[in-house]
């Protein structure tokens, strides 16, 4: 069995396929697609990689037993199209690799147990580390912080490591990262690598357009890599022209600039058309030939070897109760610009429309715009999940649940992040030009040009200084707090209301 996102041709449940005797089950369903609205782009992608992975081996000569969307009879679900196939082929025995979604794996254990069929679930060896390393990891720890495991993981590769000591003699760079592109912008910036659709993607674009027509975003601009070799060319292409200025401007952004210097590969490395070990390996080589300096590479391969293991760990080891935690009880609904990028708050409405425009926003628009916003506002986590799951083509379960409900809303109480990433407007305006655009102004926090995020901000301290005084790491914050008279308390409690009201009114 080979799902939507293991398309792999070294994946563990193809390890000693005889295609004598083994048959291939892969199906595009529409729950994939309606569990959560997934924008149009996300879909694409993933039927599209799909056919393309499915035509490869073929033309190897392995039998692939492959149904099409809209295929006469398909049931809409995984688990009726398995059950459909197994009805079908009468197999001994099935054998899958781990699936990167809980409900996913749920629901074909069931078909096999209703067959009474062994389900074999190999390890995903994609990754660096097993959900068991990090388990042994996170055994006894009240926090999960990533700096520890992530230098678990270097020693574990040896990456960026000269034996036991670090290359450059540290474990991280960034005090030297983390530019903003100051007020000349960012000039000439190195063009995206894009893909033309070619007829299996058109095909697919026609369908989704079709069958999901009133899903969230566009396919006007679809260039993603669907194929390894398209995704391997990326990633060349980014180690050549982006690598080097990639930590220097990792959290800057710019209006209607949504490529800058990142290496947009997390779409090609979740589906598995990539593998992280290439992509690391291809990032330390540029460093160690010269090619890229050591701030711009240990940034990177932090994202790779730390970041991305590391919510996958908390992902699998969380997993089913973490979906619904909700530490900070926040009950807003998500507001509906989040759909349509209709808002008059600048720095969201461009996060939003670049995000349906192209199905990707970079890590600090996801983070430090139309995530902190939401919790700033207050909304039920489970509902922005269920955004960052439908818009992005990134978007598997395993990695933007955690990131979602952990590093950006804090939903997990902590277990994650050290403390919330909050801040106010000045921060957006510190980081990008979108405030010198805005009708709001990021220094003020109450009256007719208050930036909602620089009032919000205030709010959400006071509203939680409890809790938060209990956090050496946010004695800061607090501080600034009390500085502030009642009145201005009162005053920017009753502005972030109003401002809470006016979005609920929609
Ligand atoms: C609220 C929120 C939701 C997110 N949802 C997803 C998601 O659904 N899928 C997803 O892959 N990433 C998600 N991320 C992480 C990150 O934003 C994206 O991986 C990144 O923006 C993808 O763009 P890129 O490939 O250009 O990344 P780059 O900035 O070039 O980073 C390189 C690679 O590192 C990995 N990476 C970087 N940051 C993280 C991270 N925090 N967690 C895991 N891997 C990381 C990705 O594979 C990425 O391709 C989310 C972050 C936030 C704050
Ligand atoms: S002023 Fe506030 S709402 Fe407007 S762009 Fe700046 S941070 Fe965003």
């Amino acid at each position: 069995m080979i799902l939507g996102d293991q398309l792999d041709h070294e994946a563990s449940a193809l390890r000693d396929f005889d295609p004598a005797q083994d048959a291939i089950w892969m199906a595009e369903v529409e729950e994939e697609s309606t569990h959560v609205a997934s924008a149009k782009q996300r879909t694409t992608v993933f039927l599209s990689a799909m056919r393309h992975f499915a035509a490869d081996l073929k033309a190897q000569g392995w039998p692939v037993l492959y149904t099409e969307l809209d295929a006469l009879g398909n049931t809409g679900t995984l688990a009726g199209e398995l059950d459909r196939a197994l009805q079908q082929t009468q197999p001994q025995q099935l054998v899958m690799t781990a699936p990167g979604d809980w409900r996913v794996l749920q629901s074909l254990r069931q078909v096999a147990h209703q067959h009474a069929l062994n389900l074999e679930i190999r390890d995903d060896n994609h990754f660096f580390s097993t959900v068991r390393e990090f388990a042994a990891h996170a055994q006894g720890r009240k926090q999960l912080r990533l700096e520890y495991f992530y230098r678990e993981m270097r020693h574990k590769t040896g990456i960026l490591m000269e034996g036991k000591k670090t290359v450059g003699d540290q474990w991280n760079f960034d005090t030297e990262n983390r530019n903003s592109f100051g007020k000349q912008g960012p000039g000439l910036l190195p063009p995206p690598s894009r893909f033309a659709p070619d007829a299996i993607t058109q095909e697919v674009m026609a369908l989704v357009n079709h069958r999901f027509a009133h899903h969230p975003g566009s396919l006007a601009s679809f260039g993603w890599p669907v194929t390894r070799e398209q995704a391997q060319r990326a990633l060349a292409e980014f180690i050549a022209h982006r690598l080097p200025h990639f930590g220097h401007y990792q959290d800057a952004m710019w209006e209607g600039e949504v490529w800058l210097y990142h290496s947009h590969l997390s779409c090609a490395l979740n589906l598995k058309l990539l593998n992280p070990r290439e992509v690391v390996a291809a990032a330390e080589n540029a460093f160690r030939t010269g090619q890229a300096p050591l701030p711009a590479v240990e940034g990177f391969v932090r994202q790779i070897l730390g970041w991305r293991e590391y919510v996958r760990g908390i992902y699998w080891t969380q997993m089913p109760d973490y979906a619904q935690r909700n530490a900070q009880d926040a009950r807003e609904p998500l507001p509906a610009f989040y759909w349509t990028g209709q808002t008059d708050m600048a720095c969201l409405r461009d996060a939003i429309q670049l995000t349906l425009a192209q199905g990707y926003a970079h890590h600090i628009q996801r983070l430090m715009v139309t995530g902190l916003y939401a919790l700033l506002l207050g909304v039920k986590p489970q509902e922005v999940h269920q955004w960052y799951l439908a818009v992005y083509v990134d978007a598997v379960e395993w990695v933007e649940l955690p990131n979602t409900l952990g590093m950006s809303q804090f939903a997990d109480g902590g277990l994650m992040a050290s403390k919330p990433y909050i801040a106010s407007g000045k921060y957006i305006d510190r980081m990008s030009n979108h405030c010198k655009g805005c009708r709001y102004n990021p220094a003020l926090s109450t009256g007719e040009s208050a930036c909602p995020f620089t009032t919000l901000y205030w709010d959400y301290l006071n509203q939680h200084s409890e809790t938060l005084a209990k956090n050496p790491r946010m004695r800061m914050q607090l501080n600034n707090l009390r500085r502030l008279s009642t009145e201005e308390v009162a005053a920017i409690a009753a502005q972030a209301q109003a401002h809470r009201d006016q979005q609920q009114a929609g």
